[in-house]
C-alpha cells in the first residue's frame, strides 16, 4: 500500500523525467479468509496507481520448497542443512488465475510479514527452535535463490535476527524497531520490527534508514497524535447492533434502551472489569469513568493489568483479542470492531476513507475481516519495478 502511495506522489509531482510504475507481481497468505484482505488491498493498490497488476496469490509459502525438503529432519540446524541451495518447486496453486502458476518472479522488492508466534513474549519464545523456523528457510531459500534486491520483513520486536541471517546469507539487514505513535496513531501499542534485507550484489545503500526513520517519525510525533478517545467513531445505532448480536451469541436478552452494556458481560469479563476499577482508583484516586482514554482489555485477569491507564494506549491486539472485550469505562460499553479497525487505520470513516482515496468500510461483518482483527495476517507481498 505504502509502494502505491509512493508510486501515485512520485508520478503526480513531476519530479522525475519518467512514469514510475512498481505492480505487485505476486503474493502469498497462508490463511484462506485473509485472502479476501489481500485482495481487496491489491484492488485498493490498482485504483490508487490507475494500474491493473493482474498479480498471482499463492497460499502456503512451504509450497516453493520440494515435498520431502524437511523429511526425517530434527531441529533448526538439520532443516537448515538440509535446505541448503536446494532448488524450488517451479509452479504452485494459484488463486487468482486458477490454476498452477510459476513461482518464480524477478521482482525487485519482496514485502513480508513473516510468522512471530514463536518469537513473541505472547508465545512460547522458541524463536528458530520452532516450527515457523522452516517460514523463514523458506523465505530465506526463494529469495537467495531469486537475488531478490530488497527485502522487508516486519515482525515482533523479538524476532531471531541470527535466524534471518543465517536463512538469506546472501542479504545485509539494517533493523529498525517502531510503535504506532511513530506515525500518528498515539493511542495504540504495538512493537514491530521492520528489517530491511539489502542484496550484496545487487543493491547499494544510498541513505542511512536509521536516519530516514528517525527524522519521519519527529515530523509525524510534531503534528500527529490520535489518542483512543478519537477511535470512537461508532454511532450509538452500531454499538447497539454488536450489543444485539453478542446477546444472541450468549443467550442474554437484549435491553435495547440500556446504555450500560456490562449486563452483556461474562462472569469472568466482570470480573476483570471490577478488579480494573479498583486498582485504578487505588492508583490514580479518581473514577474510572472520568478518564476517556481509559481501555480495559477483558480478555486477560485483572492480575495482568492489561490497560491503557499507565501507557495511554490501547494494549496490543492479540490473537484473544478477537473474541475478548475492549472495555471503555467512560461509555459504560466495549470498542465495537469498527473502532478498533479504526485505531489500525482501516478506513472505517469518511475522513480516514478520502484521505486513503478509497471507498469507507462501512460493512464491517466480512468474515475475513473480523478473522484478521486482532491477528496478524501473514502477508508476503512481492513486487517489481518497470
Ligand atoms: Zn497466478
Amino acid at each position: 500500500m505504502a509502494r502505491s502511495v509512493l508510486q501515485r506522489d512520485i508520478n503526480e509531482s513531476g519530479k522525475v523525467p519518467f512514469t514510475v510504475s512498481i505492480p505487485a507481481v505476486a503474493m502469498w497468505e497462508y490463511h484462506e479468509p485473509c485472502q479476501h484482505l489481500i485482495r481487496e488491498t491489491a484492488k485498493w493498490c490498482e485504483s490508487l496507481t490507475q494500474s491493473s497488476s493482474d498479480a498471482c496469490l499463492f497460499s502456503d509459502i512451504m509450497q516453493m520448497l520440494p515435498s520431502n525438503a524437511l523429511e526425517g529432519c530434527e531441529g533448526y540446524s538439520q532443516k537448515l542443512e538440509s535446505t541448503h541451495n536446494i532448488g524450488l518447486c517451479p509452479y504452485a496453486s494459484c488463486a487468482h488465475h486458477g490454476r498452477l502458476c510459476d513461482i518464480r518472479k524477478r521482482a525487485d522488492f519482496d514485502c513480508s510479514g513473516l510468522p512471530c508466534p514463536d518469537m513473541s513474549t505472547a508465545g512460547k519464545k522458541l524463536k528458530r527452535a520452532g516450527v515457523t523456523s522452516q517460514v523463514y528457510i523458506a523465505h530465506g531459500r526463494y529469495t537467495t535463490e531469486m537475488q531478490t534486491p530488497l527485502l522487508l520483513i516486519e515482525c515482533t520486536p523479538e524476532l531471531d535476527m541470527g535466524m534471518v541471517e543465517d536463512t538469506h546469507p546472501d542479504h545485509d539487514f539494517y533493523q529498525l524497531f517502531s510503535e504506532p505513535t511513530d506515525v500518528g496513531f498515539r493511542g495504540l501499542a504495538r512493537s514491530r520490527t521492520w528489517v530491511i534485507g539489502a542484496h550484496r550484489q545487487r543493491t547499494t545503500c544510498l541513505y542511512d534508514p536509521f536516519q530516514i526513520q528517525s527524522t519521519l517519525s519527529a515530523a509525524f510525533r510534531a503534528n500527529v497524535q490520535a489518542q483512543v478517545s478519537d477511535f470512537l467513531v461508532a454511532s450509538p445505532s452500531e454499538i447497539q447492533m454488536e450489543a444485539s448480536r453478542v446477546s444472541l451469541q450468549r443467550g442474554i436478552p437484549f435491553l435495547s434502551h440500556e446504555p450500560n452494556l456490562a449486563y452483556l458481560l461474562g462472569k469472568g469479563e466482570l470480573s476483570t472489569k471490577q478488579g480494573l476499577d479498583s486498582k485504578y482508583m487505588n492508583l490514580y484516586q479518581q473514577h474510572p469513568m472520568s478518564n476517556n482514554n481509559l481501555v480495559y482489555f477483558l480478555g486477560d485477569s485483572a492480575a495482568y493489568c492489561s490497560w491503557s491507564a499507565s501507557s495511554q494506549k490501547i494494549p496490543t491486539y492479540r490473537l484473544n483479542s478477537k473474541s475478548g472485550k475492549y472495555w471503555l469505562p467512560a461509555q459504560q460499553r466495549w470498542m465495537t470492531s469498527k473502532e478498533r479497525l479504526c485505531s489500525m487505520g482501516f478506513p472505517c470513516v469518511k475522513e480516514v476513507a478520502e484521505s486513503m482515496v478509497c471507498r469507507c468500510s462501512a460493512q464491517l461483518t466480512l468474515p475475513g475481516l473480523q478473522t484478521c482483527v486482532g491477528t496478524r495476517c501473514t502477508l508476503r507481498l512481492v513486487a517489481s519495478c518497470s
